[in-house]
């Protein structure tokens, strides 16, 4: 059974989605939008945002949620917290299913965001913020001055050394084979950093804590050999693995599973919309996602008047 039918429904309410929520409503949209947990996505996760600007002393990624939430309210936006289960993106209307019933929408703008790929070890989730990252632009200030180790073999893994390397005094780099992957100019500049270490065959078995990070346990993943580093944080490298799932089959994707949108955020079917860290683009923060979601808003207007 149709619960409701909107102009557009937004799928996610992190960063981007609350933005498109705020600038829908504005345009006098009739706009739901669906969050399956807490507003601010990602970025609840963090107690310290310092890089959006406005904020003169940084943010609680939570209470910036929160906030982002608030905004699009004021404007109409409708909320509700619930999962969705399925799409029909092809159809007219489109077809979104939830627990709590299914929605009809003109238009859908996908904001489901992406999730970081963890070591998987049992103590890291409790220890992000407190000395666990994932973000190197994001939290790499937090250590300035301090050591850290980072965690992978990748572009990202070697751009964030060489990043953190300007910035705290001894960068690790741990990866499980003998060689990066990264392309060749990064390499190069990862060996003229004098403050940089790779540590080859090599992955992080354990993490070192009291109330935060003291370290990690190195295991040499050819000897089995363990060794333990101190430190006061360890970066995360290995990639994010986009929430995009529930699209598969019906929006276009790259070899990652990112819906492929450009800065029009228009993805491979007219009327669908994809913002933030679940398309396609070249830095995933959260004033990007926030500005997908101003764009997209523009879009779908520019679609609805054209299909009227
Ligand atoms: C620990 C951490 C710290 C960070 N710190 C910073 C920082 O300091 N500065 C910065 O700029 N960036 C930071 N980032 C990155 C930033 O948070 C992300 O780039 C940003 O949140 C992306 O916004 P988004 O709206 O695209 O998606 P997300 O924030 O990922 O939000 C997506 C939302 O969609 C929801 N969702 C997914 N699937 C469904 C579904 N099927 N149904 C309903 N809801 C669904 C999720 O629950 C989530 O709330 C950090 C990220 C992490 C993990």
């Amino acid at each position: 059974m149709i619960e409701a039918s909107y102009d557009t429904v937004i799928i996610g309410g992190g960063p981007g989605g609350y933005t498109a929520a705020l600038y829908c409503a504005r345009a006098g949209l009739k706009t739901l939008l669906l969050e399956k947990l807490s507003p601010g996505g990602q970025m609840a996760t963090t107690s310290q945002v310092d890089n959006y600007p406005g904020f003169e002393n940084g943010v609680d990624g939570f209470e910036l949620g929160e906030k982002m939430k608030q905004g699009a309210d004021r404007f109409g936006a409708e909320s509700a917290l619930s999962e969705v289960t399925a799409v029909d993106l092809a159809s007219s209307p489109k077809r979104i299913v939830t627990p709590d019933g299914a929605y009809e929408a003109k238009t859908v703008i996908l904001a489901t965001g992406a999730s970081p790929r963890t070591l998987g070890l049992p103590e890291e989730a409790r220890l992000v913020s407190r000395g666990v990252a994932y973000c190197a632009t994001c939290d790499g200030m937090l250590y300035k001055g301090k050591t850290v180790i980072v965690s992978g073999g990748g572009d990202t893994a070697v751009t964030d050394a060489l990043f953190l390397s300007k910035i705290c005094s001894r960068v690790y780099l741990v990866h499980r084979r003998d060689t990066l992957r990264a392309s060749k100019s990064f390499l190069a500049a990862l060996r003229s950093a004098p403050n940089l270490t790779f540590i080859a065959d090599s992955r992080i078995s354990g993490i070192l804590y009291d109330k935060k990070v003291t370290g990690a346990k190195i295991e040499n993943v050819k000897t089995g050999g363990l060794t333990e580093l101190a430190c006061d944080g360890i970066f995360v490298a290995i990639g994010r693995i986009p929430n995009s799932g529930l699209f598969r089959g019906q929006v276009d994707m790259d070899e990652s599973g990112y819906i492929v949108a450009d800065e029009t955020t228009r993805t491979s079917v007219p009327g669908v919309f994809a913002v933030g860290d679940v398309r396609t683009k070249p830095l995933r923060q959260i004033v990007t996602a926030a500005s997908d979601g101003a764009v997209a808003s523009k879009f779908a207007e520019e679609y609805l008047m054209e299909d009227r």
